[in-house]
């Protein structure tokens, strides 16, 4: 078989199967009902006055945070089909010889802060609106931190799988890909099992819940539940931010519950029980694990679509390249990536928003409490100043979680089946 039609087999094989695991690992009813959902109605638990300062905060934060997100894609664009990416990497390399290596390494690091400082002002910008509206809490230092933070460990992930697609090419033109989907598919979960470990103690320091009654009943919560939990770990969130999250990470005998600081002093007990109990549910029916899995294996077809289009003539002309072989191409591939997940993300967002709502039910049939679901879908919308009814199109394409108001509705309906009063 020729390397063609075995990278077209394998590209159909592999993007049907990552298909029917979507199909059928996701929650698709997460709450069956028998008689109509209880209808989605901000009015009925916002006053106008909380509407009127979310929406406020929505038509401030918008344009800059729009045009952040479309400038990346296009400087992305720009750079990688047309040739202009590959002169900056061949530019910055010429010095120390412009070797391969050298044009990954800096040619990556060169491309990626350029698009990064050319948006830099529209994110200062929403940053400010987050500011004036109290939901950001970092100074202009910390900002300036997380932004530093946060590029460095992108550069770092992105460096890895550049030199590995860029090495492999060269390493075996017309086989490549083969190596390259099973080590593309083993990084995805290397990066999720180490991410707990390695990247979150970069933004937040972790420190265990004082005994006391609340973590008590957190650590019987979970016993309850059938989720071992080593540990309650409180993060110094309150530093950055002012909005409310708790999540359970690791595995087996390493899970730990976590809890944002900030939930702590704003929450009541009932409430903070109510979102770790969500967090269980996580924990539960598996979703990182789950998660990872389906990550890994849209990771192996990105690689194998990759590679046909590394057989595309035309694409690599435009970009002025002669294969991803070339260090060059990183401009091309770093362009490629940013379409994909362009375009993936508002897949992932319909996956998550079915698993966060199966999260949901299972806290509600876990504390039995529709009554504190409500106050504190309530509370968490208000302090997150989250949008309480986006149009559909920022909904379907950005939204990870269902709205305050669909969860407080999914909790009414989820009160009728199990005739508790809310
Ligand atoms: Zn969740």
């Amino acid at each position: 078989m020729s390397s063609r039609t075995a990278l077209v087999v394998t590209t159909l094989v592999l993007a049907a199967a990552l298909v029917v695991a979507v199909a059928v690992l996701t929650p698709w009813v997460p709450l069956p009902h028998s008689g109509p959902a209880v209808p989605t109605d901000p009015a009925r638990d916002f006053t106008a006055a909380q509407i009127d300062r979310e929406d406020a905060f929505h038509a401030a934060i918008r344009p800059p945070a729009y045009v952040s997100l479309g400038l990346s894609l296009l400087i992305a664009c720009i750079l990688g089909f047309s040739p202009i990416g590959a002169r900056i990497v061949e530019r910055v390399a010429a010095p120390l010889g412009g070797g391969w290596g050298w044009q990954v390494l800096l040619g990556t690091i060169a491309v990626t802060l350029l698009g990064r400082l050319l948006v830099l002002p529209w994110d200062a910008w929403a940053e400010s609106v987050s500011r004036r509206y109290g939901l950001s809490t970092r100074t202009w230092g910390g900002w300036a931190l997380d932004v530093a933070k946060s590029y460095a460990v992108g550069l770092v992930v992105t460096l890895i799988v550049l030199f590995l697609v860029v090495g492999l090419v060269r390493w075996s033109p017309q086989w490549w890909w083969t190596v390259g989907a099973a080590l593309g598919a083993l990084l995805v979960v290397v990066v999720s099992f180490a991410y707990p470990v390695v990247v979150e103690p970069v933004f937040n320091s972790f420190t265990p819940m004082k005994p006391g009654e609340l973590r008590t009943s957190l650590l019987d919560l979970a016993r309850e539940d059938g989720v071992p939990v080593e540990d309650v770990l409180v993060a110094d969130a309150s530093r950055r931010t002012s909005s409310l999250n708790a999540y359970v990470s690791g595995f087996g005998s390493t899970r730990r519950i976590v809890v944002y600081d900030t939930l702590l002093t704003a929450a009541s007990p009932e409430e903070v029980r109510l979102i770790v109990a969500h967090e269980l549910g996580h924990a539960k029916s598996r979703d990182v694990v789950v998660g990872t899995m389906l990550g890994a294996l849209g990771v192996a077809v990105i690689v194998c679509v990759l590679a046909l289009l590394g057989r595309w003539t035309f694409l690599l002309a435009k970009a002025g390249v002669s294969s991803f072989g070339d260090g060059r191409a990183v401009a091309l591939l770093l362009a490629i990536v940013a379409v994909v997940s362009f375009v993936g993300g508002p897949v992932q967002a319909l996956i998550s928003r079915r698993v966060e709502t199966r999260a949901d039910v299972h806290a509600l049939n876990l504390t039995r409490d529709p009554e504190a679901v409500i106050s504190m879908q309530k509370r968490l919308s208000t302090t997150n100043l989250s949008d309480l009814d986006p149009s559909p199109i920022v909904f379907g394409m950005f939204a990870s979680h269902p709205t305050g108001p669909q969860r407080i509705a999914l909790a009414r309906t989820w009160a009728r089946e199990h005739g508790v009063r809310p």
